[in-house]
């Protein structure tokens, strides 16, 4: 099996989730809205999925709705709010470093008449207190910022940008802590935000289901229109399962946290120490940053080239965000904390998660640099002899 260090795009099911989850596929495949003892079983297993989520967030149980993922949490979270509170205001906050989800989202609503202000970040990717404070008016309805970076990691000093929010009244905060659940303390009352969005995959939960936390008495417009679940917020018979298999491994992931959050730290510094040399620099900040998460900038090193030949050598790895895989735009992260365009194109990410070996790490940390040289030295090649050189 090729050595998985993705972690940041996804991560494999864990097997206590599927576990958990195989029974809800099966026997117990009731609709959680009937009467009969199907449908009562399976609302009995979402009201205890509920009830873990809720208790992993410190929040109440009524606050917590499921989702089919992290990108619904945040359209839900975002234009549900923009909506609802339109006869406040117009005018949405948020960073340049956002993931798609939250940009795209708020660029949707731009189409219609709300006001967007996007926040410059540093050169590890945080966002100024006194930028974000100048950017509040009294027609700010909502600001979307992220716990820690999907791209470089950075965790962003949200308790210090949302004390300056709550200075200003009648403003939601949305935080975005799809990244951060897995290795962060995720405490919606010490966070102080009304709306929080979490995704079963990244913390070796099943594909397909997220959470939006919502604070109780925080009106949102429902973005998916049908039945009355999910207290009327988001329509559609429920996926229990993927809600059971996300509580399963969220409640695992919490209580493991304290064990696997040092442990993947360690292991990405030898990794990083290995990389990091001349032509190989560290993007983000480098200590307050998510534990498994490594990124780099290779120079003179084509990232899509480099996570091609990593494939080929057993290693997966990838140049950034997974959902922008594909596209010929240099990463908009990347760009935001000042890389340029021809920097930003030798990008790579090197994601550990709680099954990464010690092994896996050490072979990596032997093929990854010798791979690099390999494609800078065909690249210099390719630019002397004009008629090209293979890669590999
Ligand atoms: N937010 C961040 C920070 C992410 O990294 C991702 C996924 O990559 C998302 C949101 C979207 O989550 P999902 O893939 O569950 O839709």
């Amino acid at each position: 099996m090729p050595i998985y260090l993705d972690h940041a795009a996804t991560t494999p099911l864990r097997r206590e989730a599927l576990d958990a989850m195989l029974p809800l596929l099966s026997d117990d495949f009731g609709n959680p809205s009937s009467v009969h003892s199907y449908g009562r079983r399976a609302r009995a297993a979402l009201d205890e999925a509920r009830e873990v989520v809720a208790r992993h967030l410190i929040a109440e149980q009524r606050e917590i709705v499921f989702t089919a993922g992290g990108t619904e949490a945040i359209n839900l979270a975002i234009k549900g709010a923009a909506w609802a509170g339109k006869a406040r205001g117009h005018r949405l906050v948020t960073s340049a470093v956002e993931h798609h989800a939250v940009l795209h989202s708020m660029r949707n609503l731009e189409k219609f008449g709300f006001e967007l202000v996007v926040l410059p970040v540093d050169r590890y990717g945080r966002v100024d207190v006194d930028q974000l404070d100048a950017a509040i008016n009294d027609r700010t309805i909502l600001v979307s910022l992220m716990l820690a970076n999907n791209e470089v990691g950075t965790i962003q000093a949200v308790r210090d940008l949302v004390k300056r929010i709550r200075a200003h009244r009648n403003v939601l905060i949305h935080l975005d802590a799809v990244q951060a659940a897995p290795y962060m303390a995720i405490d919606v009352q010490q966070l102080d935000v009304d709306l929080l969005s979490i995704a079963g995959h990244k913390l070796e939960g099943p594909k397909g289901i997220g959470a939006l936390y919502v604070r109780h008495g925080t009106i949102l417009l429902p973005q998916i229109n049908g039945g009355t679940q999910e207290r009327y917020r988001r329509a559609g018979t429920e996926n229990v399962a993927g809600a059971v298999g996300m509580a399963v491994a969220l409640d695992l992931a919490v209580s493991e946290r304290s064990e696997v959050a040092p442990r993947l730290a360690a292991r990405r510094d030898v990794l990083r120490d290995r990389l990091l040399g001349p032509g190989v620099e560290l993007t983000g900040h480098a200590r307050r940053r998510l534990p498994g998460h490594l990124s780099v900038i290779c120079r003179d090193v084509d990232g899509d080239a480099l996570v091609r030949a990593l494939d080929l050598e057993g290693i997966a790895v990838s140049t950034g965000s997974a959902c922008t895989t594909g596209s010929t735009e240099p990463s908009h992260v990347l760009t935001a904390l000042g890389y340029p365009e021809e920097e930003a194109r030798g990008s790579l990410r090197i994601t550990l998660g709680r099954t990464t070996t010690d092994a896996e790490v050490q072979q990596a940390a032997s093929i990854i640099p010798q791979v690099i040289e390999r494609i800078r030295a065909a690249g210099g090649a390719a630019a002397r002899d004009p008629l090209g050189s293979r890669v590999d």
